[in-house]
């Protein structure tokens, strides 16, 4: 039987049948000079030399900002009302496997202990499309997270680079019914994928030490954050690109008398995200918070949520203005 197969000269036709049922189509596409995942309306729109987007493709299931509630403050009433999801069918197409196998913490996360339905229903009508990569950069370092460019965690369709074509792999239910659904532009036959580039592992990194040395409390007070991480300057850059990152804080903006309750992205690398009323901060010091983005990753959020809290995608690394590689650090904790 002949697989499935995209062809790339078709891409637009996707396009057109995607945003011809009403959905929208996000791509890599180049915006400043720089590939960012964005909305596209055709196929000449899409980049296809790229190792990765500057952008998680995050941003599409958890916006930086979005209205919650809407309030109206009465002499002695709070009238608060609460706002419809916007949610629309979005395609993510030529989403890398690394940055896919986020959304089982994203979710985790979304549904813990409330269901967050700005998420989830996004999640719902969210098709991701991820390609296997032929290309990569010493920031990529997926294979020392135990992901390759060849994981399925996370996709709904997984597509190989093949010549003029992609190979074409539905691998949810969602993803099945995807192909279906644009059945008229998905041909069959029989191509050779281009080869995978798989990132060297990073030898002298041990996941399961890193995670060992972290639950010992007593590394809290090692000189090794401020000597590691003394150069950090807590722009929070590294946060805001990391697929896996997704604290936020809630505000009200407005007048006196009427407003909206916006979810808005937040980094722990700021020195105000663990700031108390009273001006005391347990996080005081950016070395401090640094450990915590560090922990977070590698002890609490995975032993928690069983999700992974990095999946070696290298956007941290490369976007760090005082150049501060994570991986640095995990070498260290790996000793
Ligand atoms: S911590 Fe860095 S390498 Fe890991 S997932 Fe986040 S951005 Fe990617
Ligand atoms: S991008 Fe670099 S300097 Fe900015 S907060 Fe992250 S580690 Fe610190």
């Amino acid at each position: 039987m002949a697989d499935k197969i995209l062809k790339k000269a078709d891409l637009g036709k996707l396009i057109e049948s995607v945003t011809g049922k009403g959905g929208r189509f996000v791509a890599p596409t180049t915006d400043s000079r720089q590939i960012v995942f964005k909305k596209v309306k055709s196929a000449e729109e899409i980049a296809t030399d790229y190792i990765l987007a500057r952008n998680s493709f995050k941003e599409f299931l958890f916006p930086q900002t979005e209205v919650v509630a809407e309030f109206t403050l009465g002499k002695d009433t709070v009238d608060m009302r609460g706002v419809e999801v916007h949610a629309p069918q979005t395609v993510i197409f030529g989403a890398r496997p690394c940055e896919a196998a986020s959304l089982k913490g994203m979710h985790a996360l979304f549904t813990w202990d409330f269901i967050d339905e700005f998420y989830t229903k996004r999640e719902d009508n969210t098709v991701v499309v991820t390609v296997g990569c032929t290309k990569a950069d010493d920031a990529c370092f997926c294979t020392t997270v135990n992901l390759s460019p060849a994981s399925t965690e996370g996709a709904d369709v997984y597509l190989r680079e093949a010549g003029e074509s992609y190979t074409v792999e539905a691998i949810t239910d969602k993803g099945k019914k995807f192909v279906e659904a644009h059945a008229a532009v998905f041909g069959s036959g029989s191509v050779k994928a281009d080869p995978l580039v798989m990132p060297e592992k990073i030898a002298n990194i041990d996941l399961a030490k890193v995670s060992e040395r972290l639950k010992d409390k007593t590394h809290y007070d090692d000189k090794v954050w401020p000597k590691l991480t003394r150069k950090c300057i807590g722009c929070g850059a590294c946060t805001f690109v990391c697929p896996t990152c997704r604290c936020f804080d809630i505000v009200d903006e407005g007048t006196a008398f009427e407003g909206e309750r916006r979810k808005n992205w937040d980094s722990c690398q700021y020195d105000t995200f663990t700031l108390h009323a009273s001006g005391h901060n347990p996080r005081e010091h950016q070395h401090q918070r640094w450990r915590n983005r560090f922990m977070c990753k590698f002890n609490f959020f995975p032993e928690k949520f069983s999700g992974k809290g990095c999946v070696g995608c290298g956007r941290c690394v490369r976007v760090c203005p005082v150049r501060l590689d994570i991986t640095e650090v995990m070498e260290e904790f790996s000793k």
